[in-house]
């Protein structure tokens, strides 16, 4: 394949970190070249790379995003592929999973291959699809999950989310459809008539304020079910967003009887608590709701000490229009992707309860390994791929609408001060941010056709068979 004229010329294929931070502590060069990690330590041979200087910055693998709402096809007004993965290159993110809450739904071959492709071709992030569990996620029949499975796009985890697989029969047969090519199901737990008409979390707050409440059991009372389905149909259940203690003490039970259950907290439900809703801005309105601040400790220690697997964003864009409004019109959701290491940071890591090593985990390992991802959230290591982000912990910022460049700014920590700044993202060996300011379209496009040509490690076809093979 020739290169023509017009192709916009893509970065060096080379580049030398001086100086990084590792998780483990220790300080490193880092050589980048032609997608893989060359050498870490000491760089003897750095001749024609671009020279990259991470004094002070610490070197996390780059983050993965298992709760992504990219929005296209059918909301391109909230998010695009385009522009939700140059928000996750700007928050340090090489991999997200986008739900299937598009329209058309994400519940056949076509729309996740068409997800999938627009991802790669975009190159910011590695984008895999997940596919609905129920057809439209009307909650009435198994969409045809075995043929998104074989698909191009290798969809291996499914989810209704936005919606709760309600009916336990049809939650049944999904677990067990899924058993024969390792999938995963992702469960929004909660139970849709313990929650009509909720606004914010029922307690004695919204008592006062007058608003209709979501009671926490109606998250709880799904996981309990589905925790007892999935250990007697033998499969992997996924939790999305948890959000309540209660639901903490059921998933921490079904681990130690040997469930396979993981369960995933957003960063907002480590940080924010039900208090905000009652200054009634809409920026504060998610689903599930904040909660109250005994909840967020019990989710802070549940991650801390592995209870809960990994943090996802729930990154969900809306535009104006449907945030600046009444509280009780106002959509459900927030942007997440740029903020959430910044988030991660101020809740986990400056309280003393998680080190990098953990954030890493958390974020970035775990993530993939839920998702069945190989080529990502792999450790920085000789001969791994070139996937990874450098954050500076230093100093403390106010988090202005510059620091977002997705397509919708609802975001609740506008005006906030938060910890650290994401400074830069590869994405199989190139730049997708640096220096903090997001690379331009046509120079990550064109390092993603260089990359493709070169075979790169992280197409959904590699998965499960992975070319790097150290643990
Ligand atoms: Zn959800």
């Amino acid at each position: 394949m020739t290169v023509s004229e017009h192709t916009p010329t893509p970065p060096s294929a080379t580049f030398h970190i001086v100086g990084a931070q590792l998780v483990t502590g220790e300080h490193a060069d880092i050589l980048l070249r032609d997608g893989v990690i060359a050498q870490v330590g000491t760089v003897t041979d750095a001749a024609g790379a671009t020279r990259v200087d991470a004094d002070g910055l610490v070197a996390l693998p780059g983050l993965v995003d298992l709760h992504t709402h990219l929005r296209e096809p059918g909301y391109e007004q909230s998010e695009t592929v385009l522009t939700g993965t140059q928000a996750a290159a700007a928050g340090g993110f090489t991999a997200v999973f986008a739900m299937a809450n598009t329209l058309p739904v994400a519940d056949t071959a076509g729309v996740v291959e068409q997800v999938a492709s627009l991802g790669a071709s975009a190159g910011y992030a590695m984008v895999q699809p997940i596919g609905a569990v129920t057809v439209g996620l009307a909650g009435e029949r198994l969409a045809e999950l075995g043929t998104m499975a074989a698909s191009r796009a290798r969809v291996r985890v499914f989810s209704d989310d936005g919606l709760c697989v309600s009916d336990p029969l049809l939650m049944r047969r999904a677990l067990e459809y899924v058993k024969a090519f390792d999938g995963v199901i992702a469960q929004h737990a909660q139970d849709p008539r313990l929650t009509v008409g909720a606004q914010m979390n029922e307690g004695a707050l919204s008592g006062e304020i007058g608003m209709v409440g979501w009671p926490g059991v109606a998250e709880e009372s799904i996981i309990a079910r589905d925790v007892l389905l999935a250990e007697h149909v033998g499969s992997h259940l996924h939790v999305c967003h948890l959000s309540t203690a209660g639901s903490v003490e059921i998933v921490r039970w079904a681990k130690a009887r040997g469930i396979r259950v993981t369960a995933e907290v957003t960063p907002h439900h480590l940080l924010l608590t039900e208090e905000l809703v009652a200054s009634y801005d809409p920026r504060y309105k998610v689903n599930p709701p904040l909660r109250r601040a005994e909840d967020v400790a019990a989710l802070r220690d549940a991650l801390a000490d592995g209870t809960i697997d990994t943090v996802a964003t729930d990154h969900a864009p809306h535009p104006i229009e449907a945030k600046e409004c009444e509280w009780d019109a106002a959509a459900n959701g927030m942007v997440g992707l740029e903020s959430a290491l910044s988030v991660v940071h101020e809740a986990m890591v400056a309280t003393g309860l998680m080190g990098w090593a953990d954030v890493a985990r958390v974020l970035s390992a775990t993530p993939a390994r839920i998702g069945r991802l190989t080529g990502h959230g792999r450790p920085i290591a000789t001969d791994e791929p070139a996937n990874l982000t450098l954050y500076d912990p230093r100093g403390r910022s106010s988090f202005d609408l510059a620091r977002l460049v997705g397509q919708s700014s609802n975001s609740p920590y506008l005006g906030r001060v938060l910890p650290g700044r994401v400074v830069a993202t590869f994405h199989n060996g190139y730049p997708t941010q640096l220096d903090g300011v997001v690379r331009p379209a046509e120079e990550v496009a064109a390092a993603a056709r260089l990359a493709e040509q070169r075979g790169r490690s992280d197409t959904p076809e590699d998965n499960g068979r992975h070319r790097f093979t150290r643990s």
